[in-house]
């Protein structure tokens, strides 16, 4: 745990009690400050005042009195409207922040010289961040991955100078650290997401410019209009800027062509081979990712080592198993059409396992990638207005269930006179009508592949 000594002696106010809002209470406490915290839920009020900390009901606290507001980040600040703590707090100048904020202060208090490396962007982040800290500790380094993906930053490992910190930064984490200035800043891209929070797509990408702005490095994809023109004002202030793209060949900056990631004229990395980095939406990741890693120092050698050994995260296009010819791919974590698109665009050949609980659009947008499905097999609330999509277009079958489509598809592809046929998970719903989450779906594919006989199952990798 990180004792948040920059607090000490200040009384702090918390709310929500969630797993990283209690990290947050505990280590705030650990640093010496007065804290008192509160959560709507019973559940979650009882569990933190069981580990000693302060339950009160921040309505009746004198505001006046309190240094600051430590929000857990799924907590509104300002969309659809600022919670009610957020405005008891404002009326009275009282800052309101976030853990990560938190953790940049410690840093600067106690090793200033200890690198952070702060990862977003709207699409990619996990995989990103996942594959940053990998790299850096195949080279041997000390490195604490924390923040959106994993643990909570504040129950990481305390700073000291040689200690790297690889942090995956949603939107509204960034919100809440208004000093915070990572020694590597990685914006990966923006589309249209989570506006529900932030009211409007430029506010939405301010914030996330201001990342990269505050940091020493900025990694910036420029494969999407407003992260090109957040990397040109970028380059007008002249700070240091590494420019990334899996779409174009750059002069300077890393680009991902071919299977390859490019500095220049160099090869920076071969990719050819590396399971867990398929797909173009992975060579605009695995350019991030060599381009942070290149700034705190690694050598290509050390970088080509690291990549080889990646294992990828659950359910992003994971590889569970092979039966002879046929690769089974589990890309649970696809709940809209825009993710299933990553992976249509990578794979041939494919058996196509989709359905759920269908979100606005539907699939019509993917008609593009169509000819690369050989049959769609339909599960779940979706299967009616996906059959009407596919009709005419796909060959395709409703199943219902997860197990009679993976039986299907599995039975049809052994038939299939294709080179490598796949039958393929990315359902392109969100998994709530017959699932807890994507993680439940996405193991359950796992467990039923390993069951087929005569498959080979593929290890398990970390989960995002
Ligand atoms: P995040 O943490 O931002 O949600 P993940 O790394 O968990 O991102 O990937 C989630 C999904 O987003 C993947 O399954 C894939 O479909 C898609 N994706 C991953 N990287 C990219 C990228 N660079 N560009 C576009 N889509 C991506």
């Amino acid at each position: 745990m990180i004792a948040v000594t920059t607090a000490r002696g200040r009384k702090v106010a918390v709310f929500g009690l969630g797993g990283s809002g209690l990290a947050t209470a505990e280590a705030l406490i650990a640093g010496g400050a007065d804290v008192v915290a509160f959560d709507d839920s019973e559940a979650s009020r009882q569990q933190a005042a069981e580990k000693g900390v302060a339950i009160v009901d921040l309505h009746g606290i004198d505001w006046d009195e309190i240094d600051m507001l430590v929000l857990a980040p799924g907590v509104p600040l300002t969309h659809p409207e600022p919670h009610w703590s957020v405005k008891l707090a404002s009326a009275k100048g009282v800052p309101v922040v976030g853990d990560i904020e938190l953790l940049a202060e410690e840093i600067r208090a106690t090793a200033p010289t200890a690198p952070l490396v702060a990862i977003t962007g709207t699409n990619g982040k996990s995989t990103t961040t996942a594959l940053i800290a990998h790299l850096l500790v195949s080279a041997g380094r000390d490195v604490q991955l924390g923040g959106n993906i994993g643990r909570a930053v504040l129950s990481l490992d305390p700073p000291v100078p040689t200690r790297t910190y690889v942090i995956e930064c949603s939107s509204f984490q960034i919100d809440l650290a208004p000093t915070l200035d990572p020694t590597v800043g990685v914006l990966l891209n923006l589309s249209p997401d989570h506006l529900d929070r932030h009211g409007t797509m430029e506010a939405y990408a301010a914030i996330k410019e201001r990342l990269v702005t505050a940091s020493r490095t900025a990694v910036v994809g420029v494969d999407d209009a407003l992260s090109r023109a957040i990397a040109d004002r970028l380059e007008k202030r002249g700070g240091k800027l590494v420019r990334i793209s899996a779409k174009e060949m750059l002069a300077e900056g890393y680009y991902y062509a071919g299977g390859t990631v490019w500095s220049g004229s160099e090869v920076a990395a071969d990719l050819a081979g590396i399971g867990s980095l398929r797909g173009t939406h992975n060579g605009q990741n695995a350019a991030a990712a060599i381009a942070a890693v290149s700034a705190l120092g690694l050598s290509r050698e050390a970088i080509t080592a690291g990549l080889k050994t990646f294992p990828g995260l659950a359910h992003r296009m994971e590889e569970v198993g092979s039966l002879g010819r046929i690769l089974f791919i589990n890309d649970s974590k696809a709940t809209n059409a825009d993710s299933t698109a990553q992976a249509l665009a990578t794979f041939t050949d494919i058996h196509w396992i989709l359905g759920g609980k269908p979100k606005i659009g539907g699939i019509a947008s993917l008609a593009g990638f169509f000819p690369r499905v050989a049959k769609a097999y339909l599960i779940g609330q979706a299967s009616d207005e996906f059959a009407a999509t596919l009709d005419g277009q796909v060959a395709y079958e409703r199943c219902g269930t997860i197990e009679a489509a993976l039986g299907r598809a599995t039975e049809e592809a052994s038939a299939s006179a294709a080179d490598e046929p796949v039958v393929l998970l990315s359902p392109a719903c969100a998994s709530y009508d017959q699932f807890k989450n994507f993680e439940v779906r996405g193991d359950r594919f796992r467990e039923l592949v390993a069951a087929i006989p005569g498959v080979h199952p593929r290890v398990v990798p970390a989960q995002g």
